[in-house]
């Protein structure tokens, strides 16, 4: 956390060093096309599809990352914008000092914990609930099933029919 308080930039040194990776990637690979709104075509390997204003990038790594993908980042450049507006708020400094500003409680190490027991969780005993209907004994019988009643919404009902 001290350390944390040198830094600088408005991104954690983790997430501008991969901002900065896929920024020189972009560089060199990119032919950016405005489509309309905040839409672009990106003609690298393959089209890619960057949309700044949902955050997304047809090649998924924005989605998934959180750090605009190096289709993105060509866009953004494209725009004169600052790439940093694009990324995910928790990867800004600013964002990491307000996860650990509430201090940590030293915990024992798991072989100094109190020993837990378990023991075997059985279900509940098995009860016949009031209007169950008994077994059936008698003569065999046998079922269809027929459709006898059309309901208001214009379904079919499918009932059971006993057949001695
Ligand atoms: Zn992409």
């Amino acid at each position: 956390m001290a350390m944390s308080l040198n830094w600088s930039g408005e991104l954690t040194p983790k997430a501008q060093k991969v901002i900065d990776r896929r920024r020189d990637k972009s560089k060199f690979l990119h032919t950016v096309t405005w489509a309309h709104d905040g839409m672009y075509d990106i003609n690298a390997d393959k089209i890619y599809v960057v949309n700044l204003t949902t955050h997304t990038c047809s090649c998924r790594v924005w989605q998934v990352s959180g750090l605009s993908s190096s289709h993105a980042i060509a866009a953004v450049d494209h725009r004169h914008e600052d790439v940093t507006n694009y990324c995910g708020v928790y990867f800004t400094v600013q964002m990491y000092h307000r996860a650990y500003s509430h201090p940590f409680n030293p915990m024992p190490y798991v072989l100094e914990l109190p020993e837990i027991t378990y023991t075997t969780v059985t279900p509940p005993a098995a009860r016949r609930t009031a209007g169950q209907p008994k077994k059936y004994c008698g003569k065999q019988s046998t079922k269809r099933l027929g459709l006898l009643s059309v309901v208001d919404a214009g379904l079919w009902a499918i009932t059971e029919r006993h057949v001695n």
